[in-house]
């Protein structure tokens, strides 16, 4: 063979091995899992049906637990809304992502999951409620609400530039979310973050469901009228459903002779300038469907035991009929997955950013360490490794998000992440599991101090401090409603010293040891 003739086989031979090698990649590329993640807000897990049949049927996010993964231990490490976002982007605590409350700013330079999705070859994609300040970094795509965002004929921010849109929020977070899936580049994997504003307070309904639950009757929690006996933290809150609604803006009653029952000054005129965004005729609807309520609050209002019930009828109502919207939106995200045969290598994930209260402990609200605002609701569906029907006890935790779908991306999971990959809870008994959950909630405001504490499978630990000084201990196989705070009792003093061990061993671990003296 001549040197040219060898020279354009050597040519021809590479040009064949790297061709192979190209499509060796970027098969590889295609296998990646795409990603869905969708969370609401303040969506307690008492409201979804996977978990309670008692409040609402919501056939479409119980179908992500049906095909997939249930967790009935997951839980937030500090309950609020930025907090959390905070940590579900970069896998660590408050007090090293810098978002300890909802009013610091998110450092948008730091690494984040979408980034390193983007990274490693993921489209990136943000439509919703955002809430943390600065810019959203880490996306080829965001829109989201400035703020808390509105309910009706909602306020964007359309990547850096502000844009209306008509309609009802959660609808057309829906429709975006959509849109951007369709018009995606299909060469890549992709990761969309859906976040609803709803079931956020002050719980306004899409115009269509304004008479959903009418009929239905709503009993009050055992707990509604708890008196917070041994209980001095809850004392100073005030974020009761009895006596800390405003009636405009919580019970949609536009009573202007009435005591609004409000103690924020700012509510009853919140409830003006929202309704305000409602067209004309969509205004005259939902006058019209409030009508009801009005009169009934007039009939209740001088009998305290019947107004406590239509208080918390009212509240329930609106609040699920919110829900109900997102169920609905849950819906056409899977159907628009499987339409597109986008079903099986697709990750979906539907979460909250904490839970919330619905009547317990008198209750509306989060913060508190207690059960229905610590725990969250999460289920995970991927045909490809998760069995259907697969429940799950072990102690998660939002901070398990990132290092999760980064394990699935088959991307390296950052060693300052401090959660841990959930993909070894999807067998039944992993050989090595967390035991205990931290959790540190900072904000003030609404009477509610500052506090820290763990969870185990038996027991809640929690002490309030800065400007208090109370513990509290729960043992939530005796008393799951967390009523009795047996802290004093000579008997338990054994099981407080471990639980304090272990706490100040969590605290340390998780570089939180110091917080005290900042
Ligand atoms: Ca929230």
């Amino acid at each position: 063979m001549s040197i040219s003739k060898r020279i354009v086989t050597i040519v021809f031979l590479t040009s064949i091995f790297l061709v192979f090698i190209v499509f060796a990649v970027s098969k590889k590329e295609l296998k990646k899992p795409n990603i869905v993640f969708i969370m609401s807000d303040d969506h307690a897990f008492q409201a979804i049906s996977a978990y309670n049949e008692k409040l609402i049927q919501t056939p479409n996010i119980d179908e992500i637990a049906n095909q997939g993964i249930i967790y009935n231990k997951a839980f937030v490490t500090n309950s609020i809304c930025a907090p959390s976002r905070a940590v579900i982007l970069t896998g660590k605590f408050s007090h090293l992502n810098g978002v300890k409350g909802n009013s610091e700013v998110f450092d948008g330079s730091q690494q984040t999951l979408p980034k390193i999705l983007q990274n490693n070859g993921y489209q990136t994609a943000i439509v919703g409620k955002w809430h943390l300040k600065s810019n959203p970094t880490g996306f080829d795509y965001w829109n989201v609400l400035p703020g808390q965002g509105d309910y009706y004929n909602p306020d964007f921010i359309k990547q850096g530039k502000d844009t209306i849109y008509k309609g009802y929020v959660t609808e057309i977070i829906t429709d975006l979310s959509v849109n951007w899936l369709k018009n995606r580049n299909k060469n890549k994997p992709f990761f969309l973050m859906m976040h609803h504003k709803a079931p956020h307070r002050s719980w306004m309904p899409a115009i269509k469901n304004l008479g959903l639950f009418d009929e239905k009757e709503f009993p009050l929690p055992e707990n509604f009228y708890d008196d917070y006996d041994g209980r001095e933290a809850l004392k100073t809150q005030m974020l009761t459903v009895k006596d800390h609604m405003d009636i405009r803006m919580d019970f949609k009653v536009p009573c202007n002779e009435c005591d609004t029952g409000s103690v924020n000054f700012w509510a009853p005129g919140e409830y003006w300038r929202r309704l305000d965004r409602l067209s004309p005729e969509e205004c005259q609807v939902w006058e019209d469907s409030y009508k009801k309520e009005e009169t009934e609050f007039f009939q209740v209002k001088d009998d305290e035991a019947k107004y406590d019930q239509w208080k918390f009828r009212r509240y329930m109502e609106d609040y699920l009929r919110c829900i109900a919207s997102v169920d609905e939106s849950v819906g056409q995200v899977l159907n628009f997955l499987k339409e597109n045969g986008l079903d099986e290598n697709t990750i979906v994930v539907y979460t909250s950013d904490q839970g919330f209260y619905l009547g317990e402990h008198r209750l509306f609200d989060k913060r508190f360490m207690y059960e229905e605002a610590m725990r969250t609701p999460l289920m995970i569906k991927y045909p490809k490794e998760i069995k259907k029907e697969t429940h799950s006890d072990l102690l998660v935790q939002n901070l398990d998000i990132s290092p999760t779908l980064l394990d699935m991306a088959q991307v390296e999971i950052p060693a300052d992440m401090q959660g841990n990959s959930l993909r070894k809870t999807w067998n039944k008994n992993p050989s090595e599991w967390r035991d205990a959950i931290y959790y540190h909630f900072y904000e003030k405001g609404w009477g509610v101090s500052r506090h820290y504490g763990i969870r185990t499978n038996r027991y809640k630990l929690i002490h309030f401090y800065d400007d208090v000084d109370f513990w509290e201990l729960y043992d939530l196989k005796e008393d799951p409603s967390e009523m009795n705070n047996v802290y004093d009792e000579v008997s338990n003093e054994k099981i407080i010293a471990q639980l304090k061990t272990k706490l100040a061993k969590l605290q340390l671990q998780y570089n939180d040891a110091d917080f005290e003296k900042n």
